[in-house]
């Protein structure tokens, strides 16, 4: 089962993902988790995207492609592979079709978080998050059991440099220009399914659940 977890900054791909791929015995994909861990270990591509990622703009594509290209081929991701935070542009979306097409692959589903837009300045700014698993948590909607520390190793959380609100303006701005036009590109695909992503966790993974069983 290959899937794409298509949604706005703070709309719960990660939280969700992170439920989906341990259920469904697949792995989680996370562009962004991939970017951050290259900014840490100040490789080539993680000098090239760190300003970029503060800024809150968008990683160049040629890069964002590459990165995919050569994880997809990885012996992990022969039962499925759930992409979160990719594709994010139109031509990410194309060259991944083609990529797939390539390998005689196809992605079974999108599912699109759909969160309103007013929600997610605060869910983004209150989020604090364990770099080395990408768990996240917030503040008041979702706290650790102890502050400040994740709730498995008991390490610290961060709080990302991009989760600012003026980061997040320009996030937003990024999405709904760049990202949000891949809804119609897998709608006329006929593989987009919608899910209310607001609520509890566990309500909304229900429905996550609902739709990729459909
Ligand atoms: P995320 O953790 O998914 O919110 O991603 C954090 C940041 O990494 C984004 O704001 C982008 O700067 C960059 N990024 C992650 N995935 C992509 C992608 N598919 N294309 C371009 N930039 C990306």
């Amino acid at each position: 089962m290959r899937l794409i977890f298509l949604g706005a900054p703070g709309s719960g791909k990660g939280t969700q993902a992170q439920k989906l791929v341990k259920d469904f015995k697949i792995v989680q994909l996370s562009t962004g988790d991939m970017l951050r861990a290259a900014v840490a270990a100040k490789t080539e591509i993680g000098l090239k995207a760190k300003a970029v990622m503060e800024s809150g703009m968008l990683v160049a594509d040629e890069i964002m492609i590459g990165i995919i290209r050569d994880r997809i081929k990885e012996p992990d991701c022969v039962n499925g592979y759930l992409l979160d935070g990719f594709p994010r542009t139109d031509v990410q979306a194309e060259k991944l079709d083609e990529l797939l097409n390539e390998r005689g692959e196809k992605i079974d589903a999108v599912i699109h978080l759909v969160v309103d837009e007013k929600m997610l300045t605060q869910r983004i700014t209150g989020r604090r998050v364990h770099l080395p698993s990408g768990r996240a948590y917030h503040l008041e909607f979702n706290p650790p059991k102890v502050s400040g520390k994740d709730d498995i190793t008991g390490e610290e959380l961060t709080h990302r440099k991009d989760d600012t609100a003026e980061t997040v303006q320009e996030r937003l701005e990024a999405y709904r220009n760049q990202t949000k036009p891949l809804v119609d590109y897998y709608t006329k695909k006929g593989i987009l399914k919608e899910v209310d992503a607001i609520g509890e966790i566990d309500e909304i993974y229900t429905r996550v659940k609902a739709a990729v069983s459909q």
